[in-house]
């Protein structure tokens, strides 16, 4: 176990949830965004927390002295209707994972975690509801999403050469879908399970009858839960394994599905209005797992109707407190 660590993109979902679990552990962490503090999901009151932009270089170095390992976190990101429409700023995270790298070797880092996506698979593949799991071989040739899906191809090369040319032990994960409480659940950068939970809420919470949904709802995708994310990036983070990895759920479903599991949890039943000019994303898209099982015995398995429970609760929660005019219910210690 590592003395410190740098969790980036900590004001985040997945970064915040990260400072969470490890600090559990007695780690001492480092935790930065670009966010200021109130837009934090979750601060915590024993890390170091800082904020700052890492497309800046020099931030970068100084974020990372004196550090044992960092997880990189932060990107400019977001579900289909924001990458769809912010290729460019979507691209400019490269500057965070350029000059993280950079900074990283500089100061002697012993491991760096990169957080890739599903988004790496060519569209090819994915161009039916009922596809193949997407094995990591799978990704060449190369025809990513566009914008996200190449930035993050390019740095996960880029972590590679480090690796090879510079010896700094690097780590990929691509993350599937990841879902759960303390996520971005409104503002346009929200992804599916959030969306579904808030409009479905809302409906309860106004008394109406209808939910939109983007496409035909018979687009297909699997969704990992929050806990088997941070459980698998440990895992990997740990493991002598460097090439890229899924950690992603292989419980494929369709749109229509994940409005079914939400309406049943939430005890309605909506007539769904389909938006077929949404963005809507590839067609199909499920994580073959065989690869992770071999190499980390392990697989994500908490099933979909579990976590939508806590995820749909939290982000109720959320939309009631934002409809009293209470303010938001971050999850500060
Ligand atoms: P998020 O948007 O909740 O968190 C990302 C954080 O990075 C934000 O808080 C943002 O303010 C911060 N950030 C952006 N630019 C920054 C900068 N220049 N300097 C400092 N901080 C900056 O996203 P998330 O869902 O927590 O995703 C975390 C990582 O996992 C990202 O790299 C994302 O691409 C990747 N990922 C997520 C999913 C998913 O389903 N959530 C799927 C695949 C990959």
């Amino acid at each position: 176990m590592s003395n410190s660590i740098l969790v980036t993109g900590a004001g985040g979902f997945i970064g915040g949830q990260l400072v969470k679990y490890l600090e559990q552990q007695g780690t001492q962490i480092r935790a930065v965004d670009r966010k200021p503090f109130e837009g934090w999901y979750y601060r915590s009151s024993t890390a170091e927390n800082s904020i700052c932009d890492l497309q800046n270089l020099e931030s970068c170095y100084q974020v990372s002295r004196g550090v044992d390992e960092v997880y990189n976190l932060a990107a400019d990101m977001g579900g289909m209707g924001f990458i769809e429409h912010n290729k460019a700023l979507c691209m400019l995270s490269v500057l965070i994972n350029t000059h993280l790298l950079v900074a990283a070797r500089r100061n002697q880092v012993n491991r760096f975690f990169f957080s890739s996506s599903a988004c790496v698979y060519p569209d090819y593949r994915q161009q039916d509801t009922q596809i193949d799991g997407l094995q990591e071989s799978n990704v060449y040739p190369a025809m990513p999403e566009d914008g996200y899906g190449w930035e993050k191809l390019f740095s996960e090369r880029m972590c590679r050469h480090f690796r090879e040319d510079f010896g700094l032990q690097t780590r990929i994960a691509r993350y599937h879908n990841v879902y759960g409480p303390l996520g971005t659940w409104d503002g346009g950068r929200e992804k599916a399970p959030a969306a579904i939970s808030r409009k479905v809420a809302l409906a309860v919470l106004n008394g109406t009858k209808e939910i939109e949904i983007w496409g035909d709802g018979e687009q297909t995708r699997s969704f990992t839960y929050i806990d088997d994310c941070l459980y698998g990036t440990e895992m990997l983070m740990r493991s002598d394994f460097v090439e890229p990895l899924n950690i992603g759920s292989d419980e494929m479903v369709n749109v229509n599905q994940l409005v079914d599991v939400v309406e049943e949890i939430a005890g309605v039943k909506l007539k769904r209005v389909y938006n077929l000019d949404a963005p809507k994303g590839v067609r199909g898209r499920n994580s073959d797992n065989t690869l992770i099982k071999k190499v980390l015995g392990w697989s994500p398995s908490i099933r979909l109707r579990d976590g939508m429970e806590k995820t749909y609760s939290w982000i109720y929660d959320q939309v009631k407190a934002r409809a009293e005019g209470r303010c938001f219910i971050a999850a500060y210690e």
